[in-house]
């Protein structure tokens, strides 16, 4: 075995490889760019090199810089990861070269199953089933067009280097044959430097089965079982489950024997997934091979309870494979989802930002206790996978996945209870993310049924994004006790809580908070609650109801409990400047917290300042000097990042003095008029 290696790749997978190197006694050398100089994986690493800039060509993709950078180390062998250069036969051949290990398998292999087409060539000699199409070396576009006539229509073309779903058109007629392969050629030319395409015969509603196979160099080879990741969005996974579900024992074993054909048809040594398309009567056709680990390997480790990563470099240090066909066995069921920084309603565009928040369920970090040679607490029901930690920064630069979220179950059943309880603890402030999104799809029929197909989302696309209720009222109830315990703290003329002392009624006093809602569907909504307290008697109206109230803050770091009416709710309310994010009941609120009273708290010489929430346009004023106006009255609307925001009178009054005109551009605390109070 080795002592020491580098780990050529960043975020979560580094940090994977680098838990079982530490397992296993190994030492572990990271590799950073600039944006990455304090990420998670340089900590996990014994050791880190810095390889240059942020983009992924000035660093992760450099491969003379990285094989230097195993020399100066010592390392004697690379793990690649996934993406990056892991299936790079360049970089793998270069690892030879330097008497540095590749941990994947011999460049002949990669080079055989880098293009899809070739592959296909290949694994049709080895009697592996393929999906009706074309994979010629004739790129004539007229007689491809033939070609997709002849298969007939819808067709796929793939461009045959391409990964990660892209350089994929769906062709529905004829007449749009030309145009579509002109712009597959375009794409497949700019991302992977060859426009070389295939045609396949493009399946309705087909599942997408994957094999996990391992191969050693001692002429063993075994199949680790099927995954199914059939819920995808843009051709790319988002939820992924071992072992496929639905299948029987013998299509099973059938998909697994054909996985480790088409292994051996090629010298396979290491890991390997075998993906399969699959028809509704379960005729499977082979797709691809990936030649390194995958992104969705832990649910294969969770049924298992086998390492892959151990595994990976024990093959690659010439040790036979730790298990055979027969001793392999599956134990349950996992269930993985991918926690992406980005904005499902926007057609799911990456977000960027700082992770200022970030609670994930309670559960491991990988950690082989999770999946140990036998460990008997290897069943930890949740893992979590990441490769980043609160207060670190999601970059345009790479791929912008927060976590992984990784469940177990006795079965299907318990497990999918397991990953919506999980996914219901996730909190994140800062960029948005799919978490609403995946919760969602989990409880959604044809996924709680398992009624898999690739057209899943796009499919039940209107009710995955329906509008849905969330417990605004105990979310408002707890952002309100959040603010009574900020503003309690301080005792100056700034807070509401003591300037609004003169709006007393019957002894108590009376305020008005503005809460704005925020959400994902961009609509937006002001709630005006109003908090009144009595003696010691305190009540929230909101929506015209009046309730009793009671709240505390809890024991936890962010934590509050409330009453409101009969409702008890406990929750965490994240503060961020004047906006208030609620977790509670398992949805994610966020309110703006108007700060109306604050303005009107400089009243107290009878004057009213009013300033702008943020900094944006005056788009319309709706006073004038004299204008006469009620609590509430709107005064001027501003707009800011598209939204607009109206602001109104904090009390009644009269206007004395309007400091912008319409189409003027204001500063974010800029005093917008005066008002001259009671
Ligand atoms: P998996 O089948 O393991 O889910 P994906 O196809 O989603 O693999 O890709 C795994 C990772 O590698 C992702 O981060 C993806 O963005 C990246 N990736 C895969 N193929 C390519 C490629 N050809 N070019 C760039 N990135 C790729
Ligand atoms: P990539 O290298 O980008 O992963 P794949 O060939 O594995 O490309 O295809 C990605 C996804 O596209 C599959 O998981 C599946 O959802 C869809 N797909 C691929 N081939 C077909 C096909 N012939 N018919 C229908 N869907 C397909
Ligand atoms: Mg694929």
């Amino acid at each position: 075995m080795f002592n020491k290696i580098l780990i050529a790749n960043r975020g979560e997978i580094a940090c994977r490889v680098a838990a079982t190197c530490k397992r296993l006694g190994i030492a572990s050398v990271a590799v950073y760019s600039d944006a990455d100089a304090n990420a998670k994986h340089v900590a996990a690493c014994d050791e880190a090199v810095h390889i240059g800039g942020s983009t992924a060509a000035e660093s992760y993709l450099r491969v003379e810089r990285i094989i230097e950078a195993a020399r100066a180390t010592g390392a004697q062998a690379v793990h690649p990861g996934y993406g990056f250069l892991s299936e790079n036969e360049d970089f793998a051949h270069a690892c030879e070269a330097a008497g540095i290990v590749f941990i994947g398998p011999p460049v002949e292999a990669i080079a055989a199953m880098g293009s899809k087409a070739a592959a296909k060539a290949l694994m049709h000699a080895a009697a592996v089933p393929l999906v009706p199409g074309y994979h010629g070396d004739d790129q004539d576009p007229q007689l491809l067009h033939r070609e997709a006539d002849a298969i007939g229509y819808p067709v796929l073309l793939k461009a045959s280097a391409g990964g990660g779903g892209k350089g994929m058109r769906v062709v529905e007629r004829t007449e749009d044959f030309a145009a579509a392969l002109a712009s597959c050629k375009r794409e497949a030319a700019s991302s992977f430097g060859n426009d070389r395409v295939l045609i396949e015969k493009y399946l309705t509603r087909p599942r997408h089965v994957e094999v996990q196979v391992f191969a050693d160099r001692h002429g063993g080879a075994v199949y680790l079982f099927d995954r199914d990741c059939s819920v995808q969005r843009r051709h790319q996974k988002v939820l992924e489950e071992a072992p496929a579900p639905g299948l029987s024992a013998e299509i099973k074993r059938e998909m697994g024997e054909a996985a480790v054909a088409a292994a051996r048809a090629v010298n396979y040594v290491g890991a390997g997934t075998v993906e399969f398309i699959m028809t509704s009567t379960g005729d499977f056709y082979f797709m691809e091979m990936n030649t390194r680990l995958q992104v969705e390997h832990p649910v294969t480790e969770m049924v298992t309870g086998q390492d892959l990563v151990e595994w990976q470099l024990r093959v690659a240090a010439d040790e036979p494979l730790p298990l055979t066909q027969q001793e392999l066995k599956i134990d349950g069921h996992a269930i993985e989802a991918r926690i992406y920084a980005e904005h499902p309603a926007r057609g799911f565009l990456p977000s960027t930002g700082t992770l200022k928040h970030l609670r994930m369920p309670e559960g491991v970090e990988f950690s082989i206790s999770a999946a140990g040679a036998g460990d008997s607490d290897r069943k930890a029901p949740v893992r979590i996978d990441s490769g980043v930690r609160e207060g670190d920064t999601i970059t345009p630069f790479y791929d912008p996945m927060i976590a992984k979220l990784i469940v177990h179950g006795a079965t299907r059943e318990e497990a999918l209870a397991r990953m919506n309880r999980a996914l219901r603890a996730c909190e994140v402030v800062g960029p948005h993310t799919n978490v609403e999104f995946l919760q969602r799809i989990v409880t959604s029929e044809p996924f709680a049924t398992g009624d898999l197909d690739t057209g899943l989302i796009e499919r039940h696309h209107d009710a995955l994004f329906a509008p849905v209720k969330k417990p605004f009222k105990e979310a408002l109830a707890l952002a309100c006790a959040a603010l009574l315990t900020r503003e309690g703290g301080t005792a100056h003329g700034a807070s509401p809580w003591d300037a609004l002392s003169h709006w007393r009624l019957n002894s108590g006093y009376t305020q008005t908070l503005g809460w704005r809602n925020i959400d994902n569907s961009e609509n937006e909504s002001v709630f005006p609650v109003t908090f009144a307290r009595d003696g010691a008697t305190q009540m929230l109206e909101h929506d015209g109801v009046r309730e009793d109230f009671t709240w505390s803050a809890g024991t936890g770091q962010h934590e509050y409990r409330a009453t409101i009416g009969d409702a008890r709710v406990t929750g965490r309310v994240f503060i961020d400047g004047d906006t208030f994010h609620v977790f509670c009941l398992g949805d994610a609120l966020a309110f703006e917290w108007q700060n109306l009273l604050a303005h009107a708290a400089d009243a107290e010489g009878g004057e009213g300042r009013l300033t702008a929430p943020m900094p944006g346009k005056v788009i319309a004023v709706l006073v004038e000097p004299g204008t006469v106006v009620e609590k509430g009255t709107p005064l001027i609307v501003m707009e800011a990042m598209k939204m607009e925001h109206t602001i109104g009178a904090p009390a009644a009054g009269t206007v004395k003095e309007v400091l912008y005109a319409v189409g003027d551009q204001v500063a974010d605390g800029a005093q917008l008029l005066v008002l001259d109070v009671g």
